[in-house]
């Protein structure tokens, strides 16, 4: 299913990071390894790839100070000491916001006179340097999307950059990677692999292969979306929601996502919402458009689901659990940013304007 361009090698599965780690050596002899507080400690990763990089003689050093929501001037930072370490590559331990971190990383260390706002503009000279990630969230799908999501530290504000120097070269995705989450991060990484399927699946621009990978992405995330249940989960369950991220990565990286996303992102820059329950948080409002305006597909996500309307709405609200409310000269102050028109809007099913944005702020 996968195009002969996509140019991301992925090993999945339990044990993947060893069984491939000669692998390492074609990249260098120099690493910066990029990571956030403690997931890279806490999953076993890191250990896992210093371990490797001993023996393989590959020297390293390790940024850890790459925070949830990633800021242009951390990846600036980072980048600078890449280049000061003549780094051979990057390779990112963690959640989303990490991987999403070292794509940007990787642009800023063979860029030294790029400033931080201005990988915004992509009229980037020179080429990144080799990406390898290592994912420990099941939710982004960023191990396999050419997107890399900042947040600009000029304006506080979310927004990504894509293109093709936002792949990884190498993504090892191996689950057990992912069992040190705590259930919160396991549900908002859960629910924004949710919003991915369905967001491609009835966007406007979703082709056959979204419908695939949407679709296998739903079946994954089935049984934990309609018991609403993220505890006392086995290896199998851990497996089954990375595979899911992953279907619906690939999925947003041929239709990209709709309104919800864009709206989301200022949940989360102004409440500090994380990502996944920022998104859903729009579900209801989603649905409704879906069943106006394209009801086979909505109907076929039902199926897929084995679900109905009443019961994915209801399960969706509970895990989302957002507990704001937005008042309407908010909802009105901030639609205003979205007037000039916004891609995820047009893919949006039936359309979408900054009026209805407004209208969705306030349906919370
Ligand atoms: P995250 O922000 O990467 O991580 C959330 C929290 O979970 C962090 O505190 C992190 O700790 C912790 N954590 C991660 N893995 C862990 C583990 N195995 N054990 C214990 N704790 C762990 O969350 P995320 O939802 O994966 O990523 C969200 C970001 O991705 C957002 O910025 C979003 O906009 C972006 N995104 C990107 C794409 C794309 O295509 N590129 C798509 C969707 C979303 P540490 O701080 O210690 O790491
Ligand atoms: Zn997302």
């Amino acid at each position: 299913m996968l195009n002969e361009n996509f140019p991301v090698k992925m090993f999945l599965g339990r044990g993947c990071l060893k069984n491939n780690s000669d692998l390492f050596s074609d990249f260098g002899k120099k690493c910066l390894i990029v990571t956030g507080k403690s997931s890279a400690i806490l999953s076993g990763a890191l250990k896992d790839v210093t371990d490797i990089f001993e023996i393989s003689c590959i020297s390293y050093e390790i940024f850890d100070e790459v925070e949830p929501n990633p800021l242009t001037l951390t990846c600036k930072k980072a980048g600078d000491l890449a280049a000061s370490i003549n780094a051979d590559f990057i390779l990112g331990i963690g959640g989303g916001s990490v991987l999403d971190a070292s794509k940007a990383i990787a642009i800023f260390a063979s860029n030294p006179d790029l400033s931080h706002s201005k990988i915004y503009e992509r009229a980037i000279p020179s080429a990144h340097l080799p990406v390898i990630l290592i994912g420990t969230t099941s939710g982004t799908g960023s191990e396999v999307t050419g997107v890399s999501v900042l947040t600009n530290a000029d304006t506080g504000l979310k927004k990504s950059i894509s293109g093709k120097d936002c792949y990884a070269e190498v993504v090892f995705g191996d689950y057990t990677y992912t069992m040190s989450t705590p259930e919160d991060v396991r549900i908002s990484t859960a629910l924004d692999a949710f919003s991915h399927a369905v967001e491609a699946y009835l966007s406007s621009t979703a082709n056959s292969d979204v419908l695939y990978f949407s679709s296998r992405a739903l079946s994954y995330l089935k049984k934990y979306i309609t018991s609403g249940s993220f505890s006392s989960l086995n290896d199998e369950d851990y497996e089954s929601l990375y595979i899911a991220s992953v279907y619906a990565g690939l999925a947003i990286n041929l239709a990209g996502t709709c309104f919800p996303h864009t709206v989301g992102y200022y949940l989360t820059e102004n409440y500090g919402i994380p990502h996944g329950r920022a998104c859903a948080a729009f579900f209801p409002v989603f649905a409704a458009r879906a069943k106006k305006y394209c009801p086979e597909r909505f109907e076929a996500i039902l199926k897929i689901l084995d679900t109905d309307e009443k019961s994915l709405i209801e399960n969706i609200i509970r895990l989302t659990d957002i507990n704001i409310k937005i008042e309407k000269s908010e909802a009105q102050r901030i639609s205003l940013r979205w007037k000039n028109g916004v891609k995820n809007f047009d893919r949006t099913p039936g359309g979408f304007t900054y009026k209805d944005a407004e209208s969705a702020l306030l349906s919370l």
